[in-house]
């Protein structure tokens, strides 16, 4: 047989999760100079992964990386496989059988868990679900949010928790020409929140939002931010942690909230937005549902840049109606694919898959948040993508067994014995095309479908 990457003889990839990192090691892959076809599978009818339905609506900038995508997806050697689930309705073996490689790119779909008692109570939910209902997500499209109490609470400090405090924040005019749901904006125009508290375990100099994410809380049409001068006094460690050059984000978050903490906080504007700092979250209280979460004021402990959170036994109430929990994704596993359960990842080397005894698993190969973790801007997959595909060409004299992959075709044919419906990109552009049309007479960008079989409904 021809070698393996020649155009008699190309490399087949099966890449499972269409989000950044799955189209970003696509990109790498048709771009290398070898021949390849790449299959990327993704569970739901819709292509993108979070800068569909996690970038927040509000922030139509950030979702032009799907432009790029869809320029990788015009190649005659990318394929798009859509409304099937790797682990259910096909195998990670059967792939293994089709394909010379399998990238996993699936993201982190599940949340860290606070592991504090009442985190389940009604009411408090994970910023997930919350993020996934206002950007029209499948999985989470009848969830129901009571936006009637008049304060709400956010655990964690990082650009999550700023995404889903900003659109509790914002007014329907701010959010009505986004692409957000129609469902949640409904719900939102409804809302009765009045307080918005975010808080932050650690310090003020600590807190993970990006300067730009943090800036747009000073530029809210009818919410002001409020910081407590009190709560800029900073540690040694942390006063130093900011004269460095490298944390120079950090130092700009921490002016935000000094310009934060001289705002009036008598303004008449019907919202108030709290960022409150070195106060850990430890029972969340209520009847039937939240009442009340108790908060455990911290100290900060250990050298710069290493500093953290310890409990110093005083705690306070905070009555709230609602609570969301925004403390970092995890990953969840696949079967038969190895997975480390406490980092919510696939443990890897570079992006080589390993096993528990650390040998790299022939044809396994992982990019993005399952890879490394939720860390990092879109962009940041690149990088990681780009790592994981050197490693892959690099093997590839090992991913050749001599025996002839089926690729699409032997997925096609499995997919078809099981009569599972599967979509291609001509039949996601349909979805595409229709759902622009739908945002138009509103002012929006595109008005999402929402239930799976409704984006189905419209390949037919
Ligand atoms: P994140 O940036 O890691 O922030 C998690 C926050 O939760 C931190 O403040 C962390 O505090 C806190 N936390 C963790 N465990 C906690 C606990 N047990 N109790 C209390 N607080 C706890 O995670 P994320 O906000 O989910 O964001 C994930 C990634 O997506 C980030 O890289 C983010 O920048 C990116 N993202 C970017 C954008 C954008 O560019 N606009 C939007 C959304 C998300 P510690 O610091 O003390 O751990």
């Amino acid at each position: 047989m021809s070698t393996l990457g020649s155009e008699q003889n190309p490399l087949l990839v099966a890449i499972v999760g269409s989000g950044p990192s799955g189209f970003y090691a696509a990109e790498a892959l048709i771009k290398s100079d070898i021949a390849v076809k790449v299959d990327i599978l993704e569970r739901l009818p819709s292509p993108f992964g979070l800068v569909r339905s996690g970038v927040a609506p509000d922030h139509q900038k950030l979702k032009q990386a799907i432009k790029l995508y869809e320029k990788i997806a015009e190649s005659s050697d990318f394929n798009l496989i859509a409304n099937v689930t790797v682990g259910s309705d096909i195998d990670v073996k059967e792939l293994c059988e089709s394909h010379h490689a399998i990238i996993f790119t699936c993201g982190a779909e599940s949340d860290r868990k606070l592991g504090i008692p009442g985190e389940d109570l009604k009411g408090s939910y994970t910023a997930t679900e919350f993020v996934g209902w206002y950007n029209g997500h499948p999985d989470y499209r009848d969830r129901e949010f009571d936006l009637s109490h008049d304060v709400a609470v956010i655990i964690g400090q990082g650009n999550v928790a700023a995404d889903v405090s900003r659109i509790l924040s914002k007014t329907v005019d701010e959010l009505k020409h986004t692409d957000i749901a129609q469902h949640a904006l409904d719900t939102l125009a409804e809302s009765k929140i009045k307080e918005i508290h975010v808080i932050g375990r650690r310090g003020p100099a600590q807190a993970k939002f990006t300067p730009k994410e943090l800036r747009e809380f000073g530029e809210l049409a009818d919410c002001i931010p409020i910081v407590l001068e009190q709560d800029m006094l900073l540690n040694s460690e942390s006063a130093s942690e900011l004269e460095e050059k490298s944390n120079v984000a950090n130092k700009k978050i921490y002016d935000l909230f000094c310009e934060f903490s001289k705002l009036d906080i008598n303004s008449n504007k019907s919202r108030k937005c709290f960022f409150s700092f070195l106060m850990g979250p430890r029972e969340l209280i209520g009847k039937s549902r939240l009442e009340k979460v108790v908060l455990e004021k911290n100290s900060l402990s250990g050298e710069p840049f290493k500093q953290s959170a310890r409990g110093t036994g005083e705690t306070v109430e905070l009555e709230c109606g609602i609570l969301f929990r925004s403390i970092g994704y995890r990953g969840i596993p696949i079967e038969g694919v190895p997975f480390h359960e406490s980092w919510g990842t696939i443990p890897n080397e570079k992006g080589r898959v390993i096993d528990n005894k650390n040998n790299v698993v022939p044809q396994y190969y992982t990019a993005g948040w399952i890879k490394r973790g939720p860390s990092g801007i879109i962009g940041t997959n690149r990088a990681c993508s780009v790592e994981t595909v050197t490693c892959l060409l690099e093997d590839l004299a090992k991913l050749d067994d001599g025996r002839k992959k089926q690729g699409a075709a032997a997925i096609f044919t499995t997919l078809e014995s099981k009569n599972i419906r599967h979509l291609n990109y001509d039949d996601w552009k349909k979805i595409d095309a229709e759902e622009i049309e739908r945002g138009k007479p509103k002012g929006k960008p595109r008005e999402k479908y929402t239930y799976i079989d409704e984006m189905l409904s419209v390949t037919e």
